[in-house]
């Protein structure tokens, strides 16, 4: 396997990551998938075990990484990325962001990798301006409980450009709005597997606050080719790659239920602090530069993830 590029991906245990690591073998590469399972499962890569050019290294990105051969592209996945996750785990998601983010980077540099960060919608925060571009510098609240995850990534972008702009490391920054899709945990209580599960199981859903707040929820098929296309592009500025089809967390909840057939209720319970009351992607830029945008319909990604959910169950 010497011959054929290799790539390195942090996370690669985890919902988007195991995705990628699936997608870079197909394309042809090589596959080093690196994660320190605190919120990724080897459930999510059994399958990978015994394609040809991939391996497993269980590691935390924190500290020093070390990968003997060559490398030619680092995609930096590691994080947790659900809310209660990172509340739950909030100084390993400052750290994974930030020393992470270092070793990932140094190491791309050493090796003259190409290097993708997995960034966020979140570092627009509780946005001001709807639907986001990437030229928002958004309206995070620093101190709040969201704060770690949000700032950790938005230091991951900055340390990103640093080492692009004073070391000439080749970067990308991909911000990855709501996704969604087979591999998401049951229990990482994301919008998503959370209100499937509850249909599934006849108990109510849970909707935060009145359900006003909107979202736009991206199948991962379509994320994971919009993150391939920036890969493989030259574009080094931050990609907004997300679905712009946007509804309130209330009509999402009534639409679960609709496609479940389910019995469940909807009861309403607090809304979390600083939760953004709008996200939406503007995806100008990915259709402008990549010639991307989402195929997968909601109706279509949702039977996927529940035929998924059913089967886990
Ligand atoms: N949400 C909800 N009920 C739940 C879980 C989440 O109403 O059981 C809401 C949450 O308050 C937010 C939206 O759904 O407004 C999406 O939440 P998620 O945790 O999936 O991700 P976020 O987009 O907030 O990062």
């Amino acid at each position: 396997m010497g011959n054929v590029p290799r790539a390195l991906v942090t996370g690669g245990a985890g919902f988007l990551g195991s995705h990628l690591c699936e997608r870079l073998l197909e394309e042809g590469l090589a596959v080093v998938c690196m994660d320190n399972l605190i919120t990724g499962s080897m459930a999510n890569i059994d399958h990978l075990f015994g394609r040809e050019g991939f391996v497993f290294v269980k590691h935390d990105v924190t500290n020093y990484i070390h990968v003997p051969g060559r490398v030619d592209f680092i995609l930096h996945f590691a994080s947790p990325a659900s809310p209660i996750d990172y509340l739950q785990l909030p100084i390993q998601t400052l750290k994974v962001g930030s020393l992470g983010t270092h070793k990932a980077l140094g190491l791309a540099k050493v090796k003259g990798a190409r290097f993708l960060l997995a960034s966020t919608s979140e570092v627009y925060g509780d946005p001001l301006i709807h639907p986001q571009p990437e030229s928002y510098w958004g309206n995070v609240n620093p101190v709040g409980p969201r704060g770690v995850y949000d700032e950790a990534k938005r230091f991951a972008e900055a340390l990103t450009m640093a080492y692009h702009r004073f070391h000439g490391v080749d970067t990308r920054i991909v911000r990855i709005f709501n996704t969604y899709g087979p591999r998401m945990r049951a229990g990482d209580g994301r919008v998503v597997p959370t209100f499937i599960n509850q249909a599934l199981q006849g108990k109510p859903l849970t909707v935060f606050g009145d359900g006003s707040q909107t979202r736009s929820f991206c199948y991962v098929d379509d994320l994971v080719e919009g993150i391939w296309r920036l890969l493989t592009s030259d574009e080094d500025d931050p990609v907004n790659i997300g679905n712009p089809a946007e509804m309130t967390v209330l009509q999402f909840a009534k639409e679960i239920v609709r496609i479940i057939g389910s019995s469940s209720e909807i009861v309403f319970e607090p809304l979390p602090e600083d939760d953004p009351k709008v996200r939406q992607p503007d995806i100008t830029r990915a259709r402008e530069l990549l010639a991307w945008e989402p195929k997968v319909t909601l109706e279509e990604g949702l039977a996927k993830t529940i035929e998924y959910f059913r089967n886990a169950g």
